[in-house]
């Protein structure tokens, strides 16, 4: 561990983590950006089965440029809230688990926040996998994905793309950005034959409305390069998190999902002949 650094090893992702980056001046932090060589995590957490196939570790980056109705993670929105971490750091944390992760037959999950805020921090940990022989998953939002190189994406042998909403009204409004550049870089993996799992969270009164799913559905199957779909039910797991940060929680009144509205949602993504969860 760098001397007098917090703890790099979470025990999820819900745990809230503020101002753990702060004390670092800004030319450091720009500099990181730039050049890699530092990055911002709010932590790395093991035994993931959701985040990519087999047993994942995962880092979680700090900073995203969305901001979901339904994110439960807002402390991830701001890059120094995350501890910050050199390039040596990361990839030794990476190098523990490396047997460990052969035997489980998993990999390594980059998530967020947003990882490509910090896209060349981002390619030097996909490197670091790959050198020590480890799958590679990138768990994006899909809306920075020009700031890869096709060599860079290389490093990546599967994308976890987040597609929040098929009407670029509902996206705007479910996350206060744009639907296009999403979609354009889910065709750009398309082209290259990059394997995509899609991610959809289906949020009553929000994202659930049936035509909504299907544009999702048909945009998918077009793709060819979908290899599954998960449905992610909405849920309050993150509600605390918004109110320790004071922020303004608009869903604080919205229930869970119910299970029929997931199952339903699934049969129109199985409808266009994709594998739905
Ligand atoms: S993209 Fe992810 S991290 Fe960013 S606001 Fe949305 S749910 Fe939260």
């Amino acid at each position: 561990m760098d001397a007098g650094s917090p703890p790099l090893e979470g025990k999820s992702p819900f745990e809230l983590r503020v101002n753990l980056g702060k004390s670092v001046p800004e030319s450091d932090v720009r500099s990181a950006l730039t050049t890699g060589d530092m990055g911002f995590l709010h932590s790395f957490t093991t035994g993931s089965t959701v985040d990519g196939p087999g047993v994942r570790v995962v880092a979680w980056t700090t900073g995203c440029q969305f901001r979901c109705l339904y994110c439960h993670n807002p402390d991830t929105w701001t890059l120094t809230n995350g501890v910050p971490v050199t390039i040596a750091r990361a990839k030794e944390q990476l190098g523990k688990y490396r047997r460990g992760l052969r035997l489980m037959s998993g990999g390594f999950t980059l998530s967020g926040g947003e990882p490509l805020m910090q896209d060349r921090f981002a390619v030097k940990l996909f490197r670091a996998a790959k050198e020590l022989g480890i799958h590679t998953a990138l768990d994006t939002n899909g809306s920075l994905g020009d700031r890869l190189s096709d060599a860079e994406l290389e490093l990546i042998d599967l994308v976890l793309l987040d597609i929040k909403s098929f009407d670029p009204e509902l996206h705007r409004r479910v996350t206060g950005a744009e639907v296009g550049p999403v979609l354009e870089f889910a065709r750009r993996l398309a082209a290259c034959k990059k394997p995509i799992w899609v991610r959809y969270v289906l949020v009553p009164g929000y994202t659930d409305d049936s035509d909504n799913v299907e544009g999702v559905a048909r945009f998918a199957a077009s793709l060819r390069n979908v290899q599954r779909v998960d449905v992610l039910p909405f849920h309050q797991m993150g509600r605390f998190k918004w109110k320790e940060l004071k922020l303004n929680y608009v869903l604080d009144q919205v229930a869970p999902l119910s299970p029929a509205l997931a199952a339903t949602a699934c049969l129109q993504f199985r409808a266009h002949g994709l594998e739905a969860y």
